[in-house]
């Protein structure tokens, strides 16, 4: 089997703070000129924002 990242369902998409570990809540998705989506995160405790490029099909 191929090592590939698989897909993530919105629902569950979790993703951790990397400053202070709490749980990051998605506040914006965008797309990218390359096909993929740009999901943007931001911790409710420190205020740190993130960003995950995700490949569309
Ligand atoms: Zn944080």
């Amino acid at each position: 089997m191929p090592d590939e990242k698989q897909h993530p369902d919105m629902e569950n998409f979790k993703k951790k703070c990397a400053q202070c570990g709490a749980q990051m809540r998605l506040f914006g998705i965008e797309g990218d000129s390359s096909g993929s989506n740009i999901y943007s995160f931001e911790c409710p405790k420190c205020g740190h924002v993130d960003a995950e490029s995700v490949p569309t099909r």
